[in-house]
């Protein structure tokens, strides 16, 4: 769309207002000068309302239509962020919180390759929407965690983006007041504040990537990575976790191929070169070494779920014909807590759970742990109005509510038996 001033009226005042207007409605602009000719303002499409509203400036000529532009027609802002470095310097990690992901990545490593015989519980929300109740959670986690430290090497799920499988709330570093004014620049510090917070509870982290840039702001305060179901076989992941710094998870897919989250962590190791942002905001290309703390996660999928021993077995069989590790995480929510009606159930998640710690406990050494998801109350809510929501209940998938998973990690515990223990680090 053009907005073609009266020659004349064209002043910088004129000018002013509109562009000033268009800015409040969110609508990107370029003013173009063309000699001796009147000012055009370029914009993207408006709004009726908005048409009305600018028409009725003074110095407009007309507005018109079919933009002869090019590029960004479909954009509507693109507005700069701070850059990586100037967010890890305004919430830094100190030497405490550096330490802790240290560790906490190290006895990860320690799990994948063996010489830590403790089974790894990645335990949290789907999504962390609301900060209060996520430290809540995490506060009581902490406690959780120690009781069962002997046995079991817990990390707290700290999802910030969500993949959708059509459209819906894309998590906190999107959309932080959940209202769809996508305010990224809070989202960010948000992110970092809470990841802050959660280590000084002694508690590492677990994160899905959806955004390749995210590692960026964020990476240096998380412990395990995940690769989600929808994203394990596509190229940019894959380059992205070559160079991340610490293991990452890669998802079966959502239609149930297992050997693609297998080629994920195949091509996770090698070298890879590719364009991202260094820590001061400019693009750069990147070139990895290669990221050997790779492994795979079953999820189930549209066919059906894939926890029980035969699944295991022919994903076992993959990981070892791929000459990668023999070993995976069974993620007992998602598609493996699927019913018998054919409906995601989270209290499924608890059936699961008790299968894996069983096989896992029976000698099963292939399975290095579990992945629950959890709130401090049970079931979800849809995302409606923030004022409307209910306290510590997931606004994505279902998750079992807090005494279950206590009980349930109390009971893997005592069902690991002695055979699981580590002398503590
Ligand atoms: C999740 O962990 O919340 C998630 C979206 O997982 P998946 O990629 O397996 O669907
Ligand atoms: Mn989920």
């Amino acid at each position: 769309m053009q907005i073609i001033m009266n020659s004349g009226l064209d002043t910088e005042e004129n000018v002013r207002r509109i562009c000033d207007h268009l800015q409040e409605v969110g609508s990107p602009m370029s003013i173009i000068k063309n000699g001796t000719g009147p000012v055009v303002i370029h914009t993207g499409d408006m709004r009726w309302g908005t048409i009305i509203f600018i028409d009725a400036m003074p110095g407009i000529a007309r507005i018109e239509s079919g933009s002869k532009k090019i590029d960004d027609m479909n954009i509507a802002a693109i507005t700069r962020l701070d850059s990586p470095r100037s967010y890890r310097n305004k919430f830094r990690a100190g030497p405490m919180e550096q330490n802790m992901v240290l560790c906490s990545r190290a006895a990860i490593r320690a799990i994948l390759n063996g010489t830590d015989p403790r089974f790894m519980v990645v335990v949290g929300p789907c999504s962390i929407h609301d900060d209060q109740a996520g430290l809540e959670y995490a506060k009581r986690l902490a406690e959780l965690a120690e009781k069962v430290r002997d046995r079991i090497f817990v990390v707290m799920r700290v999802y910030f983006e969500k993949p959708r499988t059509t459209i819906g709330w894309e998590g906190l570093i999107q959309d932080p007041h959940l209202d769809k004014s996508f305010d990224m620049a809070s989202g960010l510090a948000k992110a970092r504040k809470f990841l802050l917070q959660v280590l000084c509870l002694e508690l590492p982290t677990a994160t899905e990537f959806v955004d390749p840039i995210t590692p960026q702001y964020i990476s240096d305060l998380v412990s395990l990575g995940a690769i989600g179901a929808r994203s394990a076989e596509a190229q940019a992941y894959r380059r992205m976790a070559s160079g991340l710094s610490m293991p990452i998870a890669f998802k079966n897919g959502t239609g149930g191929s297992v050997q693609l989250a297998v080629n994920g962590v195949v091509a996770a190791r090698t070298l890879h070169s590719f364009m991202g942002v260094d820590l001061d905001g400019r693009v750069a290309q990147i070139k990895t070494l290669g990221n050997h703390d790779c492994f795979i996660v079953l999820r189930g999928s549209s066919r059906g779920t894939n926890y029980d021993k035969e699944s295991i077995r022919a994903a076992i069989s993959r990981l070892e014909e791929a000459g990668v590790c023999p070993i995976l995480m069974v993620d007992c929510s998602h598609d493996n807590s699927v019913n018998d009606l054919g409906v995601k159930d989270h209290s499924r998640q608890g059936v699961v759970f008790k299968d894996i710690v069983d096989q896992r406990a029976f000698g099963n050494r292939n399975i290095l742990g579990a992945m629950l998801e959890s709130n401090l109350f049970e079931g979800s809510q849809r995302p409606e109005d923030p004022k409307d929501l209910k306290y510590g209940v997931s606004i994505t998938d279902g998750c079992i509510g807090w005494e279950e998973t206590e009980k349930l990690l109390i009971g893997a515990h005592s069902a690991l038996g002695a055979c699981a223990a580590a002398p503590v680090p």
